[in-house]
């Protein structure tokens, strides 16, 4: 659609033209002409279009838009975002060009619709409403029937016959003004309106007749002027400077800030605001209002989907006071306006290539469009919705890839409540929402617990105030896993996405006494026993008992249902092969164990990009033998206790290797500090008091003592900064042997059964290249003799994460011995930021409040800080290894926006929890398409 010249603003300075930065790069703004400040629409044209949104906010550009494609659309002008700019810079006060475009486009509306504002005989009456970038359903205010004042009421009743009607706009209009401009409680008009209605023994409002609603309206003035001391404005101007001032306001009240801060909109862009023609739905039988959606948003299926009212104006529809009918029943009682509706909306739809949601009135039958939008959707719809636009021919599969959000995927792998049972239950706290699906359980508060009553066929929710590596068999039974601290890269979340498992951490309000087995929360007291809901999705928490259903999709993935039964696998594994061929990054999944391996490759993982190996130290009857390796004094012992694990590590390893079928397999060396795998102090403490205390004392104690000995010696100021990472392999090379040789021993069994496989070994926390030299030489060694041993040879790289800020800074350094990088980006987080990634829940909430945080930099890679030292680290050790392969497995590795960053720093992959596999290829893509649309 061609777009219409700048046009000169009159006596426009060149210093407010400056201050307008909402309307920045936009055409409109191009070369030396001033900046348009409001842009018409009308009569078959427009002088904005929908590429417009960046300047007259989404509605504007649809409003435009459709006025363009000659749809039935009320005229009208936008007032740009950059005027909100404007308002703002300048303290509340509008410059004279601006109130001068403004007038002008007033005069040109007059003309177009042959109406004048206060006219006695022809009203022109006008609707003002917000509309930013960003649709923000309802955060905003709107003014309706503006124009009206005793004269132009007069005007109204003539015109329409209708002193009913007339009266009924007029006091309308004073109380949606009086209350949104004027600021005065509508308390204040709603008593005037109860006592006309009492006075004239009425009880619906519909029942007031003219006489009785010109006496509301002269209380309402009444109103006005006893709260402002002024009287009610009669002038239109005023009335339409005062409601568009206070629709700017409106961008910075409470509720739309909070919208913003949750989706993430800018607070600079700003709203435009809609100044339009009105058309009323309450003119009687005839005439009507509904919004509509051009298929179901919740569904996807391709079917009309809305509601309206007869006799109605937009507000009464939100407002619910009145319920609306399903829109099918409008064929019944207006079948030429219903076609109509229809034929515009489907038009609409093939116009945008995307569903619609769009808002009409029918004013005595004939209709009028006030809105047309892009429609939200539930993951569910978006995946329907696109496979089947793909169907129709209306998009390509390109855009199919592009118009579904990838975090819409995850919704689809969690079970879900059933929406009715959850909506009937109050919230009881709200925590971080860790890992999405809907978990519902019986409280128990430890994990030995969750496995007993598991086992007695009970469902149950773990709550903890925090979870240990060796809660992680009650992690795999529970429903559902809560703790009352933690970040979304504590161990619950890390773990909980990991398995899967519905996860809520960090519900600072929960008030855990372990001893005493109960849970306060949203003033209830919960004993073990009790049930507890919570929604991964929302971090909603609730007290009782909800119903869910597992996703269809997990079913196809774990084998338990064939694609053929499933038709939501089939078009979301459409989508996501779909993908597949934009994409540049490769995708891998974090996973320990061959089950999790397995379920990633099925998501379409190839590859593992980190496999934790001290997460299978806590496999069933393990930790006794990592206990006997830590309290090992000597080497020998040390030795003797490894010899006993190299075979239950083989075994995993081997596992592993074999669900993915010849991709790469990255397995790291063991990282936690060892006093992680023995019992706490405090515990062994009352352990031995009680022993003590008994007449049991013996071997039993000489153990216990000799283990609480060993804890303090292992004990800790700082352990994330303390003996972790390469440092044990350097002051036990013992264990790297160990490992090494599983690896390697298991990987010469499968290449002597003829299959593939690719070993990748991986030295964490690595700072400085002369640690991964020591370590790279005990693994090389290793790996050799395994090699030798078994008169086979087999290709294996030796690499290191890069997750210390030292690291990244040397990595030119670190390339020379490292065959390849990955970057631990929760410890490079946690290192750069000085934040520990398992307390920052304590401070996140107050940082993100006051805007220190906008999100929370271990969901989300802080692309300026941390994704420096990334771009920087790859870019340093492929000047030292120009094919250094560099991949990513913290935590963001599955979170859209960072996927971006890396695919925009040239990564050869990220790696992800299993689950988030789908989401990690459809938002590789996504980067990929982008990125060279912008070229
Ligand atoms: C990391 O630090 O990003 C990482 C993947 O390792 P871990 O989370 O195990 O410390
Ligand atoms: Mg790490």
């Amino acid at each position: 659609m061609a777009k219409r010249p700048a046009k000169k603003s009159g006596t426009k300075s060149a210093k407010s033209a400056k201050s307008t930065k909402g309307t920045r790069g936009t055409k409109a703004t191009r070369g030396t002409k001033a900046t348009k400040h409001v842009y018409f629409f009308g009569k078959g044209k427009a002088e904005g279009d929908r590429s417009m949104r960046d300047v007259l906010g989404g509605k504007g550009a649809g409003l435009a838009e459709m006025t363009n494609a000659g749809l039935p659309v009320p005229p009208g002008f936008t007032i740009s975002t950059g005027v909100c700019t404007i308002y703002y810079q300048n303290k509340g006060k509008l410059t004279p060009a601006v109130e001068q475009e403004m007038i002008a486009n007033l005069r040109k509306l007059e003309q177009a619709t042959g109406d004048t504002l206060g006219s006695a005989e022809k009203p022109l009456l006008v609707s003002v409403r917000s509309g930013a970038k960003f649709s923000m359903p309802g955060m905003m205010d709107t003014i309706l029937n503006l124009g009206l004042n005793d004269v132009a009421v007069e005007g109204l009743k003539k015109r329409t016959q209708n002193g009913r009607f007339a009266y009924d706009s007029y006091r309308r209009f004073i109380q949606m003004f009086g209350s949104v401009v004027l600021e005065i409680p509508k308390a204040e008009f709603e008593h005037e309106f109860e006592a006309v209605k009492k006075a004239k023994g009425v009880k619906q409002d519909p029942d007031l007749d003219e006489t009785a609603l010109r006496e509301v309206v002269e209380r309402y003035k009444k109103v006005v002027k006893k709260k402002t001391n002024k009287d009610f404005p009669q002038d239109p101007l005023d009335q339409l400077r005062g409601s568009r001032d206070a629709v700017f306001r409106s961008w910075q009240n409470p509720r739309a800030k909070e919208y913003r801060r949750i989706y993430s909109i800018p607070d600079h862009i700003g709203t435009a605001v809609n100044v339009q023609a009105m058309v009323f739905g309450n003119t009687g039988d005839r005439s009507g209002t509904g919004v509509g959606f051009t298929r179901n948003p919740a569904t996807g299926a391709k079917e009309f989907y809305g509601e309206f009212l007869i006799n109605a104006q937009g507000e009464d529809v939100v407002a619910g006071i009145r319920t609306p009918k399903p829109i099918a029943e409008l064929k019944q009682v207006m079948p030429t306006a219903y076609k109509q509706l229809r034929d515009i909306t489907t038009r609409l739809e093939k116009h945008y290539k995307d569903v619609q949601d769009f808002e009409f009135t029918i004013q005595d039958e004939n209709l009028y469009m006030l809105q047309t939008r892009n429609g939200k959707r539930t993951g569910y719809a978006a995946v329907v919705i696109a496979t089947d636009l793909v169907g129709e021919k209306l998009v390509t599969p390109k855009d199919a890839v592009l118009m579904v959000e990838p975090e819409a995927l995850s919704q689809l792998l969690a079970p879900i409540f059933d929406p009715k049972e959850w909506k009937a239950l109050p919230v009881a706290t709200k925590g971080l929402p860790a890992s999405p699906g809907a978990a519902s359980g019986q409280v128990v508060f430890t994990a030995d617990h969750a496995v007993e009553w598991t086992r007695q066929g009970k469902k149950v929710m773990l709550v903890r105030k925090e979870t240990v590596p060796d809660d992680i068999h009650g992690m795999f039974v529970a429903q559902g896993i809560l703790t009352a601290t933690g970040g979304m890269t504590s161990h619950a979340a890390v773990v909980g996405r990991q398995m899967g498992k519905p996860s809520v951490v960090g519900a600072g309000a929960l008030e855990i006494d372990e001893r005493a087995k109960t849970v306060r929360v949203g003033g209830a007291t919960l004993k073990e026993g009790d049930w507890l809901s919570f929604d991964g999705l929302t971090g909603e928490v609730k007290v009782g008992q909800v119903a869910s259903k597992p996703s269809e999709i997990l079913q196809v993935v774990a084998g338990e249902m064939t694609p053929d039964q499933s038709d939501i696998y089939r078009r979301f594994n459409q989508l996501l092969s779909w993908a597949d061929k934009y994409r540049r990054l490769g995708i891998r999944a974090n996973a320990d164990q061959p089950d999790q391996a397995q379920i990633a490759y099925n998501f379409g993982a190839r590859g593992i990009g980190l496999c934790r190996t001290e997460h299978m130290f806590f496999g069933e009857g393990r930790i006794p033998i990592v206990q006997k390796m830590i309290l090992a004094d000597n080497e020998k012992d040390r030795r003797a206790a490894l010899a006993e694990l190299l075979p239950l590590q083989r075994g995993d390893f081997y596992g592993v290797f074999k669900e993915m079928h010849g991709s790469p397999v990255t397995i790291r060396t063991i990282d936690p500090p060892l006093h992680e795998f023995l019992p706490k102090r405090e515990d062994l403490m009352v352990e031995i008091a009680k022993i003590e205390a008994s007449d049991k004392k013996g071997k039993d104690l000489d153990e216990k003592k000799k283990l609480l000995h060993r804890v303090e010696q292992l004990h800790e100021f700082n352990p994330m900064l303390g003996h972790r990472g390469v440092r044990l392999g350097i002051t036990y090379p013992e264990i790297t042997e160990m490992q090494a040789r599983a690896i390697m021993e298991a990987a010469c069994q499968i290449a002597k059964e003829g299959g593939a496989v690719v070993p990748e070994i991986m030295i964490p926390l690595v700072g400085d290249v002369r640690e991964l030299a020591d370590q790279k030489a005990v693994v090389t060694r290793v790996a050799d003799a395994v090699m030798k041993e078994q008169g086979i040879k087999v290709k294996y790289l030796v690499g290191t994460m890069i997750e210390v800020p030292r690291g990244a800074i040397t990595a030119d350094e670190i390339a020379r011995e490292a065959e390849f990088f990955s970057f631990g980006t929760n410890d490079l987080t946690q290192l750069t930021y000085g934040f520990s990634r398992d307390d920052i829940g304590k401070f996140l909430g107050a940082y993100q409040d006051r805007r220190i945080l906008e999100k929370d930099p271990f969901a989300s890679l802080d692309t300026t800080g941390v994704g420096k030292l990334v771009e920087e680290g790859t870019r340093k050790g492929r000047a030292t290894k120009p094919n250094l392969k560099v991949g990513v497995c913290g935590e963001h590795g599955g979170d859209p926006s960072s996927i971006t960053f890396f695919d925009k720093v040239g990564l050869d992959y990220v790696s992800c929890s299993p689950y988030r596999v789908p989401v990690a290829r459809l938002a590789a893509a996504q980067a990929a398409l982008k990125s060279t649309a912008l070229d």
